[in-house]
């Protein structure tokens, strides 16, 4: 098993790094290299058939919050009316994609949570694209990106819940960032670092989803850290390398998300949850739970009624 990332530096300094990780989960868990990149090549495609449903629906989320805005930058970038480069919108365009299905309670890919699940998709895919990379160096990327979190988890929970949005979406931001040196060639040293940089720079991110759900900030979140790691993809692949080293940034991770308040760790007890919008609407989807329960109730009720009529009749 590879405990850290300096034992993964070491062990991987001069090899390909899909191939360090895939041999090292052989040996773990005695799955064949071949069924661990057929699994992953399954996961590529999912999450190339949820981008492709989810930049052409407006369909409403749960909570009606969110729904519309892969649509919105699609037609924006359809129409020529944006001003990033390719690269960038598209990594936006198919994180928002994903999380508008993941709303809608669509087929995802968690990466690593479902509530992150945008971030990876949204960097490898249009890396993918805009640079012509093969599919199967995109399944590879899959792996160093899974590796990076397993190493990750080994330290860490990964989830809002435990410490806060930094353990969800830094994280993501963190394996995509890894996986897209990946793909441009980056060593194992950089593809370390272009994670450790994306990491250290999520740190503090609070969990504050309003009314609960996985809405607001969650979606339009996954698009802004998207382009995150691929900065810090960008800056280790020129040579730019983190400070602290990446061990040390996730026990920092760990250590923040510890005392992070209860409020800020998915609770929606504070941060964006408790602002006067954020009440307003919590109260509202709070109603309308209870309109739901109060129908259903009445319905059971009538039903009930209609049967013991019914029987009453028979006698
Ligand atoms: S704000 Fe919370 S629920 Fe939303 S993506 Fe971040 S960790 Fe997940």
């Amino acid at each position: 098993m590879i405990e850290s990332f300096k034992q993964l530096e070491e062990i991987a300094a001069t090899r390909d790094l899909a191939d360090v990780f895939l041999e090292a989960d052989e040996q773990e868990h005695a799955v064949p290299a071949e069924q661990i990149v057929e699994a992953l090549r399954k996961r590529r495609a999912v999450m190339r058939d949820c981008v492709e449903r989810g930049k052409s629906s407006s369909g409403e989320s749960m909570g009606r919050l969110v729904g519309h805005e892969a649509q919105l930058l699609n037609r924006a970038f359809q129409e020529g009316r944006t001003f990033l480069d390719p690269l960038t919108v598209k990594a936006e365009l198919y994180a928002l994609s994903v999380m508008g299905e993941n709303a809608r309670m669509g087929v995802i890919v968690a990466a690593p949570t479902a509530g992150a699940g945008g971030v990876v998709p949204g960097m490898l895919l249009a890396l993918e694209e805009e640079r012509n990379v093969d599919p199967e160096t995109t399944v590879r990327a899959l792996v160093v990106a899974g590796g990076i979190g397993s190493i990750i988890a080994l330290s860490a929970n990964i989830s809002g819940a435990a410490g806060g949005c930094q353990n969800e979406v830094g994280v993501a931001s963190s394996m995509g960032a890894a996986g897209v040196a990946y793909m441009m060639g980056g060593n194992t040293r950089q593809s370390i670092h272009a994670a450790a940089l994306a990491l250290k720079n999520t740190l503090g991110l609070v969990c504050d989803p309003v009314g609960g759900l996985v809405e607001v900030p969650c979606v339009k979140r996954n698009a802004l850290f998207a382009v995150h790691g691929l900065t810090a993809a960008q800056l280790a692949l020129a040579g730019v390398e983190s400070v602290i080293p990446m061990d040390e940034i996730v026990e920092a991770m760990v250590r923040i998300g510890r005392s992070l308040p209860r409020g800020l760790r998915e609770t929606a007890e504070g941060g964006l949850a408790t602002t006067e919008t954020g009440t307003a609407i919590a109260k509202r989807l709070k109603e309308e739970a209870n309109r739901r329960r109060a129908e259903k109730a009445a319905e059971r009720e009538r039903a009930a009624q209609e049967r013991k009529e019914h029987v009453t009749q028979g006698d």
